[in-house]
């Protein structure tokens, strides 16, 4: 069974991350994980430099490396994310012009400071910034001029302590790896974030939805959206001449089942009645709370098919007894039915069906009513 308090703390941590704008997932780990994966790539170059016979690029790698693993992740320990961001694209930019001023631009460090690009966007996004777009774009532009810089400097400079040509295209098709593994994640983690976020927008509003037009009780409507319901029915009926009629149903001495069976038996009374309403009504039809134990159905067929379908419920009620805590109820319900006719306005239908309910009451109760009889008195109604 699905533990509805933990679901709604989730949906509330969801929300709040949402309204808050923030990431889904905490700051910190992001960014731990993320200098855990770039010391990683520093490890893996710092091999294939000792390999490779190049001791600078070496010293530089594990230098690097060890920077990102102490003094990093200690400022993501103390929760300066912003500091560690800085230093982790500062550290990408540096790294990435090092490289190609010591073994040239054909080993693709340059390929670095691309990555950076969606670094520049997604770290920002991460933590709880409030120019995070400026500075994402900023980060963007650094990066492009770091790009520029190493492009001069291939053309101006030749390769201080170059690695063999075999070596060179060695450490090409790894970078090119690493900058796809780099730019892959963290597109994919963006995507990811916003299809979430958009499912919790579409949970929230649902949520919202229910708030403001359904009864908790019985999710059925509630009387507001009722009458907008109403309202769009009338206006159909003066444009297209599109028919409705309306039935109101009132539960048989519910007073009893309260009294006798206690006030939660009455509730799950309330709630099998409608669940059997709206099993059915048809799928464009509108089933109201509309007092106490008043329902209001708005039907969108003539008052013949409105007539049978009411009748099938009022059976389906009747035969179908509620259990509660090992007591079968039977429950019996009273309908008055009134059929849309151009010109009248809703409040007089609906008096229309609750004279007929009414007239149901004193026949004798669980009928359904579709035309007072003759000389029938409606006034002790009131
Ligand atoms: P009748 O056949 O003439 O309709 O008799 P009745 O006893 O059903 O009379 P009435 O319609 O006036 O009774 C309404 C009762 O419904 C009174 C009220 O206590 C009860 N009621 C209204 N809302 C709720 C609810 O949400 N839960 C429960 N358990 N009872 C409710
Ligand atoms: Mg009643
Ligand atoms: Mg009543």
């Amino acid at each position: 069974m699905v533990d509805k308090r933990k679901t709604s703390d989730n949906f509330r941590h969801y929300v709040d991350a949402l309204m808050n704008g923030n990431s889904f997932f905490s700051g910190s780990i992001i960014y731990r994980s993320s200098i855990i994966a770039f010391a990683s790539v520093h490890i893996v170059n710092a091999l294939l430099f000792f390999f490779a016979g190049s001791m600078k690029m070496l010293a530089a790698n594990v230098v690097m490396s060890v920077l990102l693993l102490t003094y990093c992740l200690n400022m993501i320990k103390k929760e300066h994310l912003f500091s560690a961001m800085i230093f982790t694209m500062a550290e990408i930019m540096l790294i990435s012009t090092v490289s190609n001023v010591i073994l040239g631009y054909d080993s693709g460090f340059q390929l670095y400071l691309i990555a950076c690009v969606t670094a520049s966007f997604y770290f920002p996004f991460v933590i709880k910034n409030e120019k995070r777009n400026t500075l994402s774009l900023t980060l963007s532009i650094l990066a492009l001029c770091m790009y520029i810089l190493n492009y001069a400097i291939h053309l101006m400079i030749k390769p201080i302590d170059p690695v063999s040509d075999t070596w060179t295209k060695i450490l090409f098709v790894v970078n090119v790896i690493f900058v796809f593994m780099i730019m892959t994640v963290f597109s994919y983690l963006f995507v990811w974030e916003l299809l979430s976020k958009q499912k919790i927008l579409t949970l929230q509003n649902e949520q919202l939805d229910e708030l403001a037009n359904k009864d908790p009780l019985t999710h059925l409507l509630n009387r507001r959206c009722m009458n907008l319901k109403l309202n769009t029915a009338l206006s159909e009926l003066k444009k297209s001449g599109k028919r409705f009629t309306l039935v109101l149903g009132d539960i048989d001495d519910f007073k009893k089942v309260n009294d006798t069976y206690g006030h939660d038996a009455g509730d799950a009374v309330l709630v099998a009645v409608a669940d059997t309403i709206m099993s059915n009504v048809g799928t464009g039809d509108f089933v109201c709370r509309w007092g106490g134990e008043e329902i209001l159905i708005l039907v969108h067929e003539p008052m013949e098919a409105a007539y049978s379908i009411t009748e099938k419920i009022r059976k389906r009620i009747d035969e179908n007894p509620v259990t509660h805590e090992g007591s079968e109820i039977h429950v019996s319900m009273t309908f008055g039915i009134s059929e849309s006719i151009p010109g009248y306005r809703i409040e007089h239908l609906i008096q229309q069906a609750d004279e007929r309910l009414y007239c149901g009451k004193k026949s004798g109760k669980n009928v359904v009513i579709t035309k007072l009889p003759e000389g029938f008195k409606t006034d002790d109604n009131k």
